[in-house]
């Protein structure tokens, strides 16, 4: 940008302001852009280049020029071969593999179809003339000489709009627009009418008809309101539920779906990410009339990328609020809402610019953690983290040759063992996703891309578990469950985090002291609760657990839970609180390697939980051998892969004295 850095003559000006004048002409701006553009050209011809003001003008008409106004990629609509494009990059996934087909078909169909039109009238030239005109328009045309027929057509096939005659045969259009409204209110209905009629088309605006155009019509008043009528109608049913929202743990893939969507149906892609977005004007922009005024992220992906149609995606809007200034999230509502986006205003621009086209897709952590208006707007598609059998498959079919293929190697010259995978996984990563995974194949790669290159040659080498260390020095993540005793007071316990889930590990100790309940470990407000909870179920039923009614005369009891930089909260912890009290005050040692979730009650019972799949993941990876959960979770856990279950016994209780026994060494 910026053509002004030195000094130009007039004639280099006028030159400069004729071309430019020459790029409007030629780019076709919208009827509402052109004029604004030709404003500020003439705004240029009468300040001098040496103003600030004249480069600030150029560079702005520069930018709408620069906007792919009229440029949109041709959509690919062949949904299986959309299929086997997500199906070449991802393993598994199958459930949301289908429901993105799915949710593809529907809204290509929709962007692309041709609106369908169903002509009444009882006179065989007025049928004609208007499917003549509607024809031409490009939209689908049935006619029916009656209502009644008109009807059986509506039945047997959607129609956007109904132009409908008032007085024919013995049913009325009066009627047929009655019918009309209960059966298939999403269609919408023009009365065209006689003179004589026009009171009674009014009544049947006042019903519920779309408009009416009194014969004899205007070719162009027909053309018009039917758009009109389209317009409307396709509002109505395209703002439910459009936006894709991909939520789940870091590195599941949600991205390179995204991505894969995009290569799918033939679209550019681009990403923003939310995450580090500092206020509003980072997606509206700045008005002109700031210094160093720039337009918003999403015209600026959408200028890169060249094409007004691509799927952009909107990346961590569960943290967007936190870090925010203005009300950037009314801004995205915005964005992402189909009555408003078709005029698109960014503060810089100054002018609307058409988002219709684009196919938003959001991405979050935590569903519960985006604002309530925009995820009322999306399409929830969960995504979870991988057990490690999922992980092995898709390390050595899609990572290990990827990374093989980006550091220069050649896939015959490299191997990687299931044991080494596995010992990568183990021993050097700890999360639900695989970016970790990448990242440690990534470096062994190029580590043996240096070394191949030092030998001179094209050496093979296969990586095993002996090997890593070599690579990736000593493993990282211990077991932490089976290498540690059992202790009194310490219960293992689940929890959901961004990243998926984790296991915590819940300290309890008693002190001298005067009844007080001391919690600490940057629990939140309703883990707090969980303990008061947890602590009043079990005093009041201290006999049942054998322990002496008075324990807490004069004791304080203070629960803590480690690892203090993970936020931790939630009821679900209410069950691990209350073993780990219970231990302290019988005695009785915890089992480590077996982890409990669970909401308590006052009165002792268990409530179901969420996140069970997460948390039943990250007790697999930390090595624990036995979940407890509520009985309430039941469906859940029916609902977990074989794989996932298959070294892990699942008890589901209803009670916290129920598991007792189960969690609890005898001593
Ligand atoms: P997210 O956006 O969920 O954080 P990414 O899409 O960035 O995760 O995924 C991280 C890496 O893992 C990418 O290289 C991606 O291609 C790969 N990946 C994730 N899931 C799969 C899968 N099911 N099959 C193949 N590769 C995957």
């Amino acid at each position: 940008m910026g053509f002004f850095n030195k000094k130009n003559t007039d004639k280099e000006q006028d030159q400069v302001l004729a071309e430019l004048r020459q790029r409007i002409e030629n780019a076709h701006l919208p009827p509402v852009v052109a004029p604004v553009a030709v404003q500020e050209l003439e705004v240029l011809s009468k300040i001098g280049p040496s103003s600030a003001e004249f480069s600030i003008g150029l560079t702005y008409i520069d930018y709408l020029l620069s906007l792919p106004w009229n440029h949109r990629t041709e959509d690919n609509l062949d949904i299986v071969r959309a299929e086997r494009v997500l199906n070449e990059h991802h393993f598994g996934l199958e459930l949301i593999k289908e429901r993105v087909l799915e949710h593809l078909a529907v809204k290509v169909l929709r962007m692309n179809r041709q609106a369908r039109i169903l002509v009444i009238d009882d006179e065989e030239i007025a049928r004609k003339n208007l499917s003549h005109i509607l024809t031409r328009e490009h939209y689908e045309v049935v006619t029916a000489a009656d209502a009644e027929s008109g009807l059986q057509a509506l039945e047997t096939g959607e129609f956007d709009v109904v132009l409908t005659d008032l007085r024919m045969g013995p049913v009325s259009g009066m009627d047929l627009l009655e019918s009309v409204k209960k059966r298939f209110p999403e269609t919408r209905v023009i009365i065209v009418t006689g003179f004589a009629t026009v009171q009674s088309a009014i009544d049947a605006m006042k019903r519920g008809a779309f408009h009416y155009i009194t014969k004899p019509y205007k070719l162009d008043e027909v053309r018009e309101t039917v758009r009109q009528a389209l317009e409307k109608r396709s509002l109505a049913t395209g703002s439910r539920g459009t936006v894709l929202c991909f939520a789940g743990p870091p590195g599941t893939g949600k991205t390179s779906l995204g991505r894969s969507i995009a290569l799918a149906l033939g679209r550019n892609f681009a990403r923003i990410s939310l995450g580090g977005v500092k206020d509003e004007a980072d997606i509206r922009g700045h008005r002109r009339t700031y210094t160093g005024a720039r337009p918003g992220r999403i015209i600026e992906e959408i200028r890169r990328v060249g094409s007004a149609n691509p799927v952009l995606m909107l990346d961590e809007l569960d943290k967007i609020g936190s870090d925010f200034k203005g009300d950037p999230a009314s801004a995205l509502l915005e964005v992402l809402d189909p009555e408003q986006n078709r005029a698109f205003t960014d503060h810089y621009l100054d002018v609307p610019f058409d988002l219709s086209g684009v196919m938003f897709i959001v991405t979050a952590n935590v569903v519960e953690a985006m604002p309530g208006p925009l995820r009322d707007r999306m399409e929830v598609i969960e995504f979870s983290g991988y057990a490690l059998e999922d992980k092995l498959e898709i390390a050595s079919r899609f990572l290990v040759p990827k990374q093989v293929r980006e550091k220069g190697l050649s896939p015959d010259q490299v191997v990687f063992t299931q044991a080494a995978l596995e010992h990568v996984i183990r021993e050097h990563t700890r999360e639900a996703g695989i970016r970790g995974l990448e990242r440690q194949i990534a470096m062994v790669c190029r580590k043996l891309a240096k070394e191949s290159l030092g030998s001179g040659g094209r050496k093979s080498v296969t990586v095993t578990p002996a090997e890593l260390e070599r690579f990736l020095g000593r493993k990282k993540y211990h077991v932490d469950v089976v290498e540690e005793t059992d202790r009194i007071g310490v219960a293992t316990g689940l929890v959901r985090t961004e990243a998926g889930g984790d296991i915590i590990f819940v300290e309890a100790v008693a002190m001298k002291g005067k009844k007080e309940l001391i919690i600490t470990g940057s629990l939140g407000d309703v883990m707090r609760e969980s303990a008061q909870a947890a602590l009043s179920y079990i005093r009041s039923n201290a006999r049942t657990f054998a322990i002496p009614e008075d324990f807490f005369e004069n004791q304080d009891i203070h629960i803590h839970v480690p690892s203090g930089a993970i936020q931790k909260d939630g009821p679900s912890a209410g069950i691990t609180i209350a073993v780990a009290i219970l231990s302290l005050l019988t005695s009785r040692p915890a089992r480590r390697d077996v982890a409990l979730s669970g909401e308590i009650t006052l009165t002792g019972r268990l409530l179901p939980v969420a996140g069970v799949r997460e948390k039943v993941l990250a007790a697999r990876r930390a090595g624990v051998r036995t979940i407890v959960l509520p009985l309430k979770n039941r469906s859940d856990v029916d609902e977990l892969p074989a794989a996932v279950r298959s070294d892990i016994t699942i008890i589901l209780a209803d009670t916290v004295a129920e598991i007792v026994p189960q969690v609890l060494v005898q001593q």
